[in-house]
C-alpha cells in the first residue's frame, strides 16, 4: 500500500487578522454589483476561528466577483454600473472588452454609461466570456482567440477556410 501522502488542506493555517487558527468552513460570500447584491452561499473557504474572516486569495476574491456579475447578467441587469463591474472584474479595458465580444469600444461604453441598451446576444457573449475567466482563461488570450476568428472570417463571395478552434479544459463555470 502506498504511503499517504502529506494533504496540504489540512494543515493549519493562521490568519491574517489576529493571527488565530483558521479552519475550512462553509462561506458566504456577498458581492456588490452595482446596485445589486449579490450572495453566494455555496462554497467552502478557510475562516479564521477567532474572528471569523475569511481568508481569501486575490483569486479568490476575483472569482467570485466573476460569478456575482454573472449571475447578475444572468438575471436580466445589464445596466451600465454591472457592465462596468463585469469589465473591472475581468480587467480589460473598454476597447479590449470590445475586441473579445466583438463591438466597438464606443458601443461598449456607451452601455456602461447607460446611454444605450446592452442588447441580449452582447449580454450573451458576456456570460460566456465571464464563464471562459472563471475558467482560467485570461484576457490576453481571449483577445488573441478573438483576432484569430476575424482574421480567419472567410470573404462571402470566396468562400474560405473556416477553423474550430480547440475547446479548453473542461468548465468549470455552472
Ligand atoms: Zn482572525
Amino acid at each position: 500500500m502506498k504511503e499517504p501522502t502529506t494533504r496540504m488542506n489540512d494543515k493549519c493555517r493562521e490568519c491574517r487578522e489576529c493571527g488565530g487558527e483558521a479552519a475550512l468552513h462553509s462561506y458566504k460570500h456577498v458581492e456588490k454589483v452595482g446596485r445589486w447584491t449579490v450572495t453566494n452561499a455555496s462554497s467552502m473557504a478557510w475562516q479564521c476561528r477567532v474572528c471569523r474572516a475569511p481568508q481569501l486569495s486575490l483569486d479568490d476574491l476575483q472569482n467570485y466577483q466573476l460569478r456575482a456579475v454573472k449571475t447578475a447578467l444572468c438575471e436580466g441587469k445589464t445596466e451600465g454600473g454591472v457592465l462596468k463591474y463585469a469589465r473591472k472584474a475581468l480587467g480589460v479595458t473598454q476597447k479590449e472588452l470590445g475586441a473579445i465580444i466583438a463591438y466597438n469600444h464606443e458601443t461598449v461604453s456607451r452601455w456602461e454609461n447607460d446611454k444605450d441598451e446592452m442588447p441580449q446576444a452582447a449580454a450573451s457573449a458576456l456570460v460566456g466570456v465571464l464563464c471562459r475567466a472563471i475558467d482560467g482563461e485570461t484576457p490576453e488570450e481571449m483577445v488573441e482567440t478573438a483576432r484569430r476568428i476575424k482574421e480567419k472570417r472567410p470573404g462571402d463571395e470566396t468562400g474560405g477556410e473556416l477553423v474550430v478552434l480547440p475547446s479548453r479544459k473542461k468548465s468549470n463555470c455552472a
